[in-house]
């Protein structure tokens, strides 16, 4: 997919979703996001690139709104070329423990809605014969993490997605991957502890905890002719922790 098309990327406003939504704008894509709050750097955002940039207030987990807000997206930039499923939230905790209304929210975000909005933003690419699907996964979503039963089982449900959608949109010269980073340094890993963080350091091959930019290059790659052959497929960024 060349720059110039139109992204819509979920839970742009700060995090991994923030680098890949500057990251696309820089390539020249128009580009839609959105999320619960704004905040400062989308601000800055729409100051800067005014005529290619639209910020909407959204909740992943509002079934009913996400209908509406992709009208507005259709509407405000033209029909999404790319869609990226970035949005998502890891509710800490051991199951046994967990509270019913945790895992139901964890599942509603992360896998529900992504399912929900998918299935909106695919009715006109299957229309125009084109896209491009990037979700984000998550190494916990096939290796798993004590902890993370919930959340791991979110991811792994993107995964399959991936493969069951690339198979039913393939046909329509539709392609679907999933990325699933490692340890990112964002606000999502804020809480990890410092016995946690450093024992992933240890196991890392690559000795760090990734960045978001760490990430985009791959973003970009999935999505330009020379990944055109590439669809169902998990690409895992995670400096080897997982090898
Ligand atoms: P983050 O810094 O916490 O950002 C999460 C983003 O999702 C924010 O923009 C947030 O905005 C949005 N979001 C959360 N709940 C939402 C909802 N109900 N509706 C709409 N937007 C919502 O996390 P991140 O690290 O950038 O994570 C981005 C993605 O990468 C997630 O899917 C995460 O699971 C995945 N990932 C992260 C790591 C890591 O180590 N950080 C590793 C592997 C995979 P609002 O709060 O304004 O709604």
């Amino acid at each position: 997919m060349k720059g110039g098309g139109v992204a819509l990327i979920s839970g742009g406003s700060r995090g991994l979703g923030l680098a890949m939504v500057k990251s696309l704008l820089d390539q020249g894509y128009r580009v839609a996001t959105f999320s619960r709050r704004p905040g400062e750097a989308i601000e800055r955002l729409k100051e800067k690139y005014s005529e290619r940039f639209s910020f909407f207030e959204g909740d992943m987990s509002d079934q009913a709104s996400l209908g509406l807000l992709v009208k507005r997206v259709e509407k405000e930039c033209g029909p999404i070329d790319v869609l990226i499923n970035n949005a998502g939230i890891a509710t800490d905790g051991v199951l046994a423990t967990m509270q019913p209304d945790q895992i139901e929210q964890v599942i509603a975000v992360n896998l529900t809605g992504t399912l929900l909005l998918t299935r909106l933003v695919v009715r006109q690419m299957v229309v125009r014969s084109r896209g491009s699907i990037i979700n984000i996964s998550s190494i916990i979503g096939l290796r798993g993490y004590a902890g993370l039963a919930a959340y791991s089982a979110t991811k792994a449900g993107l995964d399959g997605m991936t493969r069951g959608l690339a198979r039913e949109l393939g046909p329509r010269n539709i392609r679907v991957n999933s990325i699933a980073p490692g340890y990112l340094e964002t606000e999502m890993t804020h809480g990890l502890g410092e016995n946690q963080r450093s024992q992933i350091v240890r196991r890392t091959p690559l000795g760090r905890l990734g960045t978001p930019d760490d990430v985009v290059g791959s973003v970009h790659f999935l999505l330009s002719p020379a990944a055109g052959f590439i669809t169902g497929q998990i690409l895992t960024i995670d400096g080897g922790i997982t090898c």
